[in-house]
């Protein structure tokens, strides 16, 4: 078998480029692997990942040699071939190593595939050298060249299909497109290693025995298996970890997800969808992080309170509240800028923070185009409902530094617009103390006024609108503190309310009024019919009727000289409840009328089943009649309402002659306003009859 080095044994060849295509496609599993994990994993997969691959590069070189004929039988040196084997571990390393790295530059595709084709090159050679041949090995120039050139462009290319083909920003390589390429790999890895072999030039040998081919053969059959075993092995692992790692992957991006998701939720007011108070804190912290005090760096805050929403939620139900504040909403988002953040802070509670360089001009048109926007009616199912808007706004730097000293400055002035009669906004001055403070400090004055008798009451007479007459008298809550000066009764109520003191106020109203009229009865006028105030919660009290029945037995009033009068909103709370109670105050002979009548919007239908018989039409509608087709209209439609219901109406707030004169050219039966009297004391009041009913004292 001389010079025969060019005859080969086809299985060899074909279990050689077996291994080189395993390899090739290992080698791509591995590289994914290295870029996908991180820490130690990615140090144990770089470092077992070289192994089996220059394993496999090494094996389908001396599975090559094995398949030649020239070499199959020469034994090898045992150092040589360790040695080549290092190559090939160390050129994958390198490989692997390079594939680690985030992008694939030329220079790096360059160096990289130099050094490892230089590698695979030395892996080869050193592995021909190892073989013991008798005599030297010369090689064909030509082809030496060319088994280079083969082992580094291949290399190239395989660090260029590794980059390509490691999955990134989540695209999935298709398994055909990897195997394809493995296979193109391995062809050029065995390609490399043949014509690197048809380059070497072997001196003469012994011809091979039988025995010695077969040895050779059982040799390279043993290696190629057990490569193949391991490099199945850690494909199998590879595809696991890979699959593993999708599915963490997966499972932290549904966790970033919900994450976010949770983010929003806690940041988000869940009716509106608008940042929270938490998120709103977060912009003030930033807008205040961001600027010293100075030029360019002033903003507003903005306190938005709505006017009588509760009167919308009891009366009409919560759906139609909640739709309101989301209908307030989203005009609000309208009339505030881009750049400034509007947040919904409480039940009927905004504040925006406005975008920096906003001063105090420019927040005063904010809140102009707010209280403009949100005057509009809102059409909410069959409803027309309207509001009015308070807003307080405090200014950055110069009425607080902090976000604390700015929001509570904030709902300090616009407690302070609510004071001033709600429907406008005042800008935060020092001296205004917040509602929240004011509150606490009226709840404990109030105590003292009770025990201390401080309250008293005031008297507004009713006037039958055509003879002039004086057809009843209206009680009215007045407190006088040294410190706070004048509460009126719209601030004590809600407090007392809250606190429970209504009850034992509700109570003293009632049977001083009650007391009152006796008194003036008892002086000669005419036995005037008491009207008293009544709050949800006394009526909703299980002792009220008792506490009635006990005031008029002690003051002997005659209960038809009783009137007391309700809220729409006050009876709709519970109107099973209210109808039970108003049915027996009625049984006892007392006068029901329902206040503030058109502000609640409660339907006629619901009204009938109650035995009132007299209705109040609020001041908000008779103060338009002269000038508000629409509020002319109401007046009118309530008016006719009235007499077909057989029920009696008193129009509240008139205030000029013409008013009277409408009222009365419509055929409304009483009037209460500041054209007769304002609520006077009980002196005055004295006064005013004495001037009416002259008694001889
Ligand atoms: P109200 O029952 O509707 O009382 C009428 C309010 O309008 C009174 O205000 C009265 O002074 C005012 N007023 C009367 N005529 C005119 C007018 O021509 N023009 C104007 N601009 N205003 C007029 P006041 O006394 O401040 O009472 C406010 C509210 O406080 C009352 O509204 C009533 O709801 C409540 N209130 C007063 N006293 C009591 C009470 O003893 N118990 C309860 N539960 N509520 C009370
Ligand atoms: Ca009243
Ligand atoms: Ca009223």
């Amino acid at each position: 078998m001389t010079d025969d080095y060019t005859g080969y044994a086809p299985t060899l060849v074909a279990l050689s480029l077996l291994v080189a295509v395993i390899a090739s496609l290992v080698g791509f599993h591995l590289a994914a692997r290295v870029r996908g994990s991180r820490g130690l994993a990615r140090r144990l997969w770089w470092s077992g990942g070289s192994l089996v691959m220059g394993l496999g590069i090494w094996s389908t070189h001396f599975i090559g040699t094995r398949a030649i004929s020239a070499t199959a039988d020469l034994s090898q040196d045992l150092w040589l071939t360790l040695t080549s084997l290092a190559f090939g571990v160390l050129t994958s390393a390198l490989a692997l190593a390079i594939v680690q790295t985030r992008w694939l530059s030329l220079c790096k595709l360059l160096i990289g595939g130099s050094v490892m084709g230089v590698g695979i090159a030395f892996l080869h050679y050193v592995g021909i050298g190892a073989l013991r041949v008798e005599g030297t090995v010369s090689y064909d120039p030509m082809l030496f060249m060319l088994s280079i050139v083969i082992a580094v462009s291949g290399s190239m290319g395989a660090l260029w299909l590794s980059f390509r083909l490691t999955p990134e920003k989540r695209r999935k390589v298709p398994l055909w497109q990897i195997s394809l390429s493995a296979l193109i790999m391995g062809v050029a890895i065995a390609g490399m290693f043949y014509t690197a072999v048809a380059a070497a030039q072997f001196p003469q040998q012994d011809v091979a025995t039988e025995i010695g081919a077969s040895a050779s053969d059982r040799l390279a059959f043993t290696i190629a298996f057990m490569t193949i075993g391991i490099m199945l092995i850690v494909l199998i692992l590879s595809i696991h970890d890979a699959h593993l790692s999708s599915g963490n992957a997966r499972l932290a991006a549904s966790l970033r997800k919900a994450n976010y998701e949770l983010k929003a939720l806690v940041s988000r007011d869940p009716l509106t969808r608008l940042p929270n108070r938490l998120l709103l804190e977060d912009r003030l912290d930033a807008l205040l992080t961001r600027g010293k005090p100075g030029a360019g760096n002033e903003f507003a805050v903005f306190f938005v309170n709505l006017d009588r929403f509760k009167t919308v939620n009891d009366s009409l139900g919560h759906h139609v509240g909640d739709e309101l504040i989301q209908q307030v909403a989203s005009r609000l988002q309208v009339a505030v800028r881009d750049s400034d953040m509007l947040a919904r802070v409480g039940g009927d509670e905004f504040i925006i923070v406005s975008a920096e360089n906003t001063g105090r001009a420019q927040s005063a048109k904010i809140a102009e185009r707010i209280m403009s926007s949100l005057g509009k009616a809102f059409q909410i199912d069959n409803n027309l409902v309207r509001i009015t808007t308070s807003i307080g706004i405090s200014l950055y730097p110069s009425d607080g530094r902090d976000k604390h000293a700015l929001m509570i400055h904030a709902d300090a002035a616009m407690y302070f617009a609510k004071d001033a009669g709600r429907n406008n906004f005042k800008f935060f001055e020092p001296g205004m103390i917040s509602a929240t403070e004011r509150r606490a400090r009226l709840e404990n004055r109030l105590r003292d006024a009770i025990e201390n008798d401080a309250l008293t009451l005031a008297y507004q007479p009713k006037v039958n609108v055509i003879t002039g007459e004086i057809a009843g008298v209206e009680a009215l809550l007045r407190w006088h503190d040294a410190g706070l000066g004048n509460v009126p009764p719209d601030e004590i109520i809600p407090i007392a309310e809250e606190s429970g003191l209504i009850l034992p106020i509700g109570e003293w109203v009632l049977k001083t009024a009650c007391q009152q009229s006796m008194d003036w009865h008892a002086q000669g006028y005419p036995l005037l019919k008491m009207a008293v105030n009544l709050s949800a919660i006394q009526l909703n009290n299980k002792n009220f009727v008792s506490v009635v029945k006990r005031v008029l037995s002690e003051t002997q009033l005659p209960p038809h000289c009783l009137e007391l009068e309700l809220t729409e909103s006050a009876i709709m709370q519970n109107p099973d409840r209210a109808s039970m109670i108003l049915l027996r105050l009625r049984e006892l002979g007392v006068m029901l009328s329902i206040d503030d009548f058109g502000t609640g919007y409660s339907n006629m239908a619901q009204l009938k089943r109650f035995p009132i018989s007299c209705l109040k039409i609020d001041r908000s509608f008779t103060s338009g009649v002269n000038s508000d087709l629409q509020d002319a209209a109401i007046v009118k439609a309530v008016v006719a309402l009235a007499h077909s219901l057989n029920l009696e109406v008193v129009a509240e707030g008139i205030e000029t002659p013409e008013q009277l004169a409408f009222i009365r050219d419509i055929k409304g039966q009483q009037y209460q306003g500041y054209l007769c009297s304002k609520a006077l004391s009980s002196d005055d009041f004295q006064a005013f009859l004495q001037s009416r009913y002259p008694v001889n004292a």
